[in-house]
């Protein structure tokens, strides 16, 4: 960090949203920026699945060539039994930017963080994010390091790019206005050695969820079962046990895993709430990608999302540094915009599957359509 500690913008979260924001910014001619990050990309990163127009968003922040040559997996499109007892299928054949992609999540978090630094932006990892308080010209921010040392930045304008937690909205004053509150329960699986597995999302509707399935890179294989919070206290699901079987269980998701053999240890929960900030934006700062809204992970649109909002969220800052201060306005309808077509869209996709009436998970999904 600089010696006097003031930046013209700081962005905190060097994820996807973060990453892609500093990216955008030096695109826009912004320089003095910091980026922190509270981990060190060691750990394992949830979400994989992106659809084949990431290329353009990719291409924008001029990232495209290096991400094609780090190995993440072609995916070719869907199968799914949702409303059907038999799979439907949506393939990418006629998509004119060709296929999908099932992502290493942590090697692609990581590259766009080396794509910063690599452009000499400054980012900095192991640094927490604690408080903040404005002040007439920026945002103090105080951050924890590694060795639990608190320094004190300053910046003129600050992006929150902190995932859900939305940790420094939240302490400027916005609020979450929620719409659903999925629980996930993640295994991962290895391939054999000479086992095939189809390129295709799999996914699978059941009485109290949903499943989904995808092959990743290095033989990889992720299986993720999407439910109610009362599921999970009502039953020993979270036991290894219990998930394998029930996935099992599946009609046409458990058998496409056969050469696969779960990996020990690997079974982890996620939340994974859909909400709305009330306001995404405020006098200097802004939030980004699942801090300024989420998504279902059903739509699998979470990281183009996180790419779009840091790419409009460059070209806003900018042009509110050059003196447009109505620019955070259009950005907080972006927002706000984008989010009531996810929610028809999702309560649609929702709708359609009725094969369990008295299902409280389905009953929920359908109640629950509107923000509260
Ligand atoms: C179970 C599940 C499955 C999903 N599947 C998909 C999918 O298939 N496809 C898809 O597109 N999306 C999927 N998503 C959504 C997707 O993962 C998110 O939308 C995406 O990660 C958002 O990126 P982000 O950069 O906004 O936030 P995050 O990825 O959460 O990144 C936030 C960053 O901020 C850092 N941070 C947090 N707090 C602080 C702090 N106090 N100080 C400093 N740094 C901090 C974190 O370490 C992290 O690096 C899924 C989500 C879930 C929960």
């Amino acid at each position: 960090m600089s010696q006097s500690n003031t930046y013209r913008v700081v962005v905190i979260g060097g994820g996807v949203a973060g990453s892609a924001a500093a990216l955008s910014l030096l695109s826009q001619g912004v320089s003095d920026v910091l980026v922190i990050e509270a981990s060190q990309y060691e750990q394992v990163r949830i979400g994989e699945s992106v659809p084949p127009d990431i290329r353009l968003l990719l291409l924008k922040l001029g990232v495209w060539e290096t991400f094609l040559s780090e190995g993440h997996e072609p995916c070719l499109g869907s199968c799914s039994l949702w409303g059907d007892d038999r799979p439907g299928y949506n393939d990418f054949l006629f998509n004119p930017h060709g296929h999908g992609w099932h992502l290493n999540r942590q090697r692609f978090d990581a590259f766009l963080a080396e794509s910063v630094k690599a452009r000499d932006i400054k980012i900095e990892s192991g640094i927490r994010f604690q408080k903040c308080e404005e002040f007439e010209d920026g945002v103090h921010l105080w951050v924890k390091n590694r060795q639990e040392e608190t320094i004190k930045l300053s910046a003129h304008f600050v992006i929150d790019a902190t995932g859900q937690s939305a940790n420094l909205a939240k302490g400027l004053g916005a609020k979450k206005q929620l719409l659903d509150q999925l629980v996930c329960m993640i295994g991962f699986f290895e391939l054999s050695e000479c086992g095939d597995f189809t390129q295709q999302t799999l996914l699978e509707a059941v009485e109290d969820g949903w499943w989904y399935v995808a092959k990743l890179p290095n033989r990889r294989v992720v299986a993720a079962f999407a439910t109610d919070r009362e599921v999970i206290k009502q039953t020993t699901i979270l036991e290894k046990e219990a998930w394998l079987n029930y996935l099992k269980k599946t009609t046409y998701i458990g058998e496409q895993l056969t050469e696969c053999s779960f990996i020990e240890d690997s079974l982890i929960v996620r939340q994974a709430p859909s909400f709305l900030l009330d306001r995404s934006v405020g006098k200097r700062w802004l939030a980004v990608g699942d801090a300024a809204s989420t998504f279902d992970p059903i739509s699998s649109q979470g990281i183009y999302k996180a790419l779009a909002d840091g790419i409009e969220a460059g070209a806003a800052i900018s042009n509110y540094l050059s003196g447009n201060k109505n620019n955070l306005d259009g950005y907080d309808s972006f927002i706000k915009d984008r989010f009531q077509d996810y929610l028809n869209n999702r309560n649609y996709f929702y709708s359609t599957e009725n094969r369990w009436p008295e299902s409280r998970f389905w009953k929920n999904r359908r109640s629950r359509g509107f923000l509260t």
